[in-house]
C-alpha cells in the first residue's frame, strides 16, 4: 500500500513509529504533530494509513472565570476548536477519515454540510492530493464556509433542501458509486474527534464534571462520551463527566424527542432536524447522567457575546450554543454551582460573522487628532 501514498502528505515526524492497536506508548503524544501521529495508538489506523495532518488539535483549553461567573459555576474553561486547521473541531475527525479513505485508495470524498464539514473535508482533499465533492443546503450556509470549501478546490454542489435531505442523497450516493462519504456517520470521523476528550483529561488532570457542547448531527457528542469512557478504560482518568448538549429552541429534535421537520435556528451549524447520530447521542447525554437542552436564539446570541467579551474568545453563534445550555441548566438547578465545567467552543468566529457587531454602527467617524479623538472617547 506504501507506494500508493499520495506524496503531498508529509512523512510521520522523527521519532518511534506510532504503535497501532491496542493501548500503548501515548506518553510522548506531545511532541508530535496533528491527531494521527499524537493519538496513534487510540485510533484505527493501520502501518499503511498515511501520516496526513495539518497539525490539528492541540488546542487551547482556557481558563475562563469571568464567564465562569456570568454562567453562574465555581470553575469553567473554554475548549476552543476555532483554532484548528480549517476552524472547526470537525479536522480533528476528518484527517482520520480521510486518511483511511486515501489509504483504501478513494480518489472522491463527498459528504453534506451545514459548512464546515464541506471546509474541513476539501483541506484534507487537498492535502491528501484528491477531490472532495460537497453538498450544501441551498442559500443556507454561511458564506465564509464556502469560501473556504471552493478556496480549497471542492466541487461545491448546492441541493435544494436542508441539511437532512443533502445528508440523506449523500448516503444513498455513496452507497451505489465509488465516493467515500466523510459526514460524521463515518466511524473513523468519531474515532478522530473523540482525541479531544483525550486533551481535555491531559490537561485537567482528569475529566471535569461537566463537559457542554452544541448539538446538531449528534456526533461530536457521541465522540466525547467515547472518548472519555475510553480513557477512563486506560486509567487516565477516574471520573466521567455529566454531558450536557445544547441544541437551538427551534431545532431541538433530541429535545422533543422526534424529528424537526423544518429547523429554524441563527445557528446555521446545528440547523438539523433528524440526527443521524440520534441514538448514540441520547446514550451519551443519559448514561453520563446529563441531558439535552434547547435554548432561544436570543440566548445563544447573549452567550455568543459574553464569550467574546468576557474572556477574548470569538467562536461562531452555534459554538455558544453549549455554553447557553449550562447557563440555563444551572439556573434551572440541573448543574451544581460548586461544577467544573468546561464548554467546548466548535466554530472560529470569522466563519460565520453575520451576527457580530456591524462595523460602522459601533465605529463614529471621527477627524484623525487627538482633541476629535478625546471627545469622542468623552475623556
Ligand atoms: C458540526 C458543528 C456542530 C455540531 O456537531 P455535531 O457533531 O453535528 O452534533 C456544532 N458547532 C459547529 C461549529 C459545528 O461545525
Amino acid at each position: 500500500m506504501s507506494e500508493a501514498r499520495p506524496a503531498v502528505v508529509p512523512e510521520r515526524p522523527a521519532g518511534p513509529a506510532p504503535t497501532v492497536g491496542a493501548a500503548a506508548d501515548i506518553a510522548d503524544r506531545a511532541e508530535r504533530r496533528g491527531v494521527i501521529a499524537r493519538y496513534a495508538a487510540l485510533l484505527p489506523i493501520t502501518p499503511a494509513t498515511p501520516a496526513l495532518t495539518l497539525d490539528e488539535g492541540d488546542t487551547p483549553l482556557i481558563h475562563a472565570p469571568r464567564l465562569a461567573d456570568w454562567v453562574g459555576v465555581a470553575e469553567l474553561w473554554v475548549k476552543f476548536e476555532g483554532t484548528n486547521p480549517t476552524g472547526s473541531f470537525k479536522d480533528r475527525g476528518m484527517v482520520v477519515a480521510v486518511a483511511r479513505a486515501v489509504e483504501a485508495g478513494t480518489r472522491t470524498l463527498l459528504c453534506a454540510s451545514t459548512g464546515n464539514t464541506a471546509a474541513s473535508a476539501a483541506a484534507y482533499a487537498a492535502r491528501a492530493g484528491v477531490q472532495a465533492v460537497v453538498l450544501l443546503p441551498g442559500g443556507r450556509v454561511a458564506g465564509a464556509k464556502i469560501a473556504q470549501a471552493l478556496a480549497y478546490g471542492a466541487r461545491a454542489i448546492a441541493v435544494d433542501g436542508g441539511f437532512d435531505a443533502a445528508l440523506d442523497a449523500a448516503r444513498a450516493l455513496a452507497a451505489d458509486y465509488p465516493v467515500a462519504l466523510v459526514n460524521s456517520v463515518n466511524p473513523h470521523r468519531i474515532a478522530g474527534q473523540a482525541t479531544a476528550a483525550y486533551e481535555i483529561c491531559d490537561a485537567l488532570g482528569g475529566a471535569p464534571d461537566v463537559l457542554a457542547l452544541p448539538v446538531g448531527n449528534g456526533g461530536n457528542i457521541t465522540a466525547y462520551w467515547a472518548g472519555f469512557r475510553r480513557y477512563r478504560a486506560l486509567g487516565r482518568t477516574t471520573a466521567l463527566p455529566s454531558i450536557l448538549g445544547g441544541q437551538a429552541a427551534g431545532a431541538a429534535p433530541l429535545v422533543l424527542g422526534h424529528p424537526v421537520a423544518q429547523p429554524e435556528t441563527i445557528a446555521s451549524a446545528i440547523r438539523i432536524g433528524r440526527p443521524a447520530s440520534w441514538d448514540s447521542a441520547v446514550e451519551a447525554a443519559r448514561e453520563s447522567g446529563g441531558e439535552f437542552r434547547a435554548v432561544a436564539d436570543a440566548a445563544i446570541l447573549d452567550a455568543y457575546r459574553a464569550i467574546a467579551t468576557r474572556e477574548g474568545i470569538f467562536c461562531e453563534p452555534s459554538s455558544a450554543a453549549g455554553v447557553a445550555a449550562l447557563r440555563a441548566s444551572v439556573a434551572a438547578g440541573r448543574v451544581g454551582r460548586a461544577s467544573r465545567a468546561v464548554c467546548v467552543c466548535t466554530g472560529h468566529g470569522l466563519k460565520d460573522p453575520q451576527f457580530a457587531p456591524q462595523l460602522g454602527a459601533d465605529a463614529p467617524l471621527v477627524a484623525p487628532s487627538a482633541q476629535a479623538l478625546a471627545a469622542a472617547l468623552g475623556l
